[in-house]
């Protein structure tokens, strides 16, 4: 049995001695999440397996209005499918339902689990600021509408290969912000919560790529600045924000680690630093959590994390401190 297979057992086995549901009915329709049940908080990760499935064409799941692709898990030779599960940072804590269709020749299997949102704590700020600081004019409403757009249309596709491999990398050493998730009020308007996490470090310091994958958008935008947006395949994307420099085109196929950008404050930023976020089929998850998924090491994919202990430090904890971002 592999770490991942007992990792969920185990996960199984303690959410269901939260929640009486019977796990596994005898006979008859699967009953809503009666195949289980799976829990994270929000903007998390949850890695989501189906053990005893074996030689599907294909594995799809949905969860509120996302597509789940799932794959063959490649720790288990052959046997059972994995899918990576993002919970978007504003979804609705509580319990939803993710099912999963599995087409096996001419044959259908459909699976129903549970997944438990669980509420994170993100920081509120209370700002008060003169209202042309806050407002864009009606030329900067219309541009970053026109980009919002761009950045939609270009995620939509995604590649149907998985390009990512166990084992993702911080792509700048410096001052990790946590600032994931939080809001800002602004002038008593809520703004658009931060999806993502800024990272301080020195202009013109390297940014490498947080895996492999396809370089799918290269931008100069009102607030992100200069930024690079990778595919990594099966809906999973990660950006890059604020770059002092671009080293990468569009089109071209980078691995994990490579050098495809400087740190830099281009669009509105306080200071040096990059912006690191990370969707997952759509949702915003905080790039950190991919660092940290329950994956069995496998040695011919694993790769090095570079997570200082430092970076965790409380005290480092204030965002204007390192630099980040106005919006
Ligand atoms: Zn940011």
């Amino acid at each position: 049995m592999s770490f991942l297979d007992r990792f969920l057992i185990i996960s199984v086995v303690l959410v269901a001695s939260v929640f009486p549901v019977e796990l596994f009915p005898n006979t008859g329709p699967v009953p809503r999440g009666g195949d289980g049940q799976f829990s994270g908080k929000q903007g998390q990760v949850v890695v989501v397996a189906i053990p005893e499935l074996k030689d599907a064409t294909s594995v799809k799941g949905r969860f509120l209005g996302r597509t789940v692709t799932l794959f063959p898990n490649p720790a288990a030779g052959g046997m059972g499918y994995i899918g990576l599960l993002g919970i978007d940072l504003q979804d609705e804590p509580g319990a939803h339902e993710l099912t999963v269709d599995a087409q096996l020749g001419e044959q259908g299997r459909h699976f129903s689990y549970q997944v438990l949102v669980v509420k994170e704590k993100f920081s509120v700020e209370h700002l008060k600021l003169p209202k042309d600081k806050v407002d864009l004019d009606e030329k900067s409403a219309a541009r970053w509408k026109a980009e919002q757009e761009q950045v939609r249309k270009a995620l939509a596709e995604e590649s149907a290969m998985r390009l990512w491999h166990t084992g993702f990398i911080e792509p700048v050493h410096g001052k990790r912000t946590g600032i994931f998730g939080s809001v800002r009020i602004m002038n008593g308007q809520p703004r658009n919560p931060h999806n993502g996490e800024d990272i301080g470090a020195p202009m013109g310091t390297d940014v490498m790529a947080s895996n492999d994958g396809v370089v799918r958008l290269v931008v100069d935008h009102i607030f992100s600045g200069r930024g690079i947006f990778v595919d990594h395949g099966l809906g999973l994307y990660s950006m890059y924000f604020h770059l002092s420099d671009v080293l990468v085109n569009e089109g071209d196929l980078i691995k994990a680690g490579q050098v495809i950008g400087k740190v830099g404050a281009t669009g509105r930023a306080t200071g040096p630093h990059l912006h690191w976020g990370m969707k997952v089929n759509g949702a915003r998850v905080n790039p950190y959590a991919l660092l940290e998924l329950p994956f069995p090491q496998n040695p011919a994919t694993a790769r090095p994390v570079f997570a200082a202990p430092s970076l965790l430090a409380p005290e480092e904890s204030n965002p204007t401190a390192a630099g980040s971002d106005t919006r």
